[in-house]
């Protein structure tokens, strides 16, 4: 389902609010250029998780899924002074990209690349005693996400931001009947949630230059 005004809106939120980001067009061309998919989140959205980070004065972000390094950048620049981005990604390539972009941006100072499976990694920073993250943004596989949700909540404190991107995948999260492994993932990240007491969570939907779609929030208790 798409309807051309979410991409005028959204193209209309980039011209009053955002202005042109020498960096990230050039992330963007990088990625292209790579041969990486265009799957990063939007202009908006980056600005929105940009702004999360500021609010919180976040010091520590874990991202999960980082492609081209496009959110993260946008979330690397929101870190409070000193603070620290962990980006978590499997393919060694979208990893090298994401380097180059972050480099290019500045902020290689304050993001660490970690390239393996995103599970392997988040089971090793829980055994491994990580301090907690301030928020964290969870966009890589969605067959991985109620297990990269469970290991996030570990990874936090009370007050804790956790971002699912990519729930309502054009409505198809209320198909019982769907056999599209990231369709059957989210849903499980949803049965999940509905018995977590650890932590209060809402789903926002959304329309923009990436259609339908969505995202949990969730704060952790
Ligand atoms: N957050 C990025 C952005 O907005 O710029 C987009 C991330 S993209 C949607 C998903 C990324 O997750 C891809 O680069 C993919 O290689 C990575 N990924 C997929 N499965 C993964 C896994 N099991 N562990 C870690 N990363 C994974």
């Amino acid at each position: 389902m798409s309807d051309p005004r979410w991409t005028e809106v959204d193209h209309y939120i980039e011209g009053k609010l955002l202005g042109d980001d020498a960096a990230l067009g050039a992330a963007l061309a990088a990625n292209h250029d790579g041969g990486l998919p265009a799957i990063d989140v939007s202009a908006a959205q980056g600005r929105f998780l940009h702004l999360l980070a500021l609010a919180g004065r976040a010091a520590r972000i874990l991202e999960v899924g980082t492609l081209g390094g496009y959110s993260t950048i946008e979330l690397a620049r929101g870190l409070a002074e000193g603070g620290r981005v962990v980006t978590l990604e499997i393919d060694p390539h979208h990893a090298e990209v994401a380097r180059a972009n972050i480099d290019r941006a500045g902020l290689s100072d304050r993001v660490d690349i970690r390239v393996a499976p995103a599970i392997n990694t988040l089971d090793a920073m829980v055994a491994g005693g990580e301090a907690p993250f301030d928020l964290v943004f969870i966009d890589a596989d969605k067959t991985g996400n109620a297990a990269y949700f469970d290991r996030a909540v570990a990874l936090s404190r009370p007050g804790t931001i956790i971002i699912v991107d990519n729930v309502i995948r054009d409505g198809g999260v209320i198909d019982p009947a769907s056999d599209d492994a990231a369709i059957k993932g989210t849903r499980a990240l949803f049965d999940a949630l509905e018995r977590d007491d650890r932590v209060v969570a809402t789903a926002v939907q959304t329309v923009g230059v990436k259609k339908w779609d969505g995202f949990v929030m969730a704060v952790v208790k």
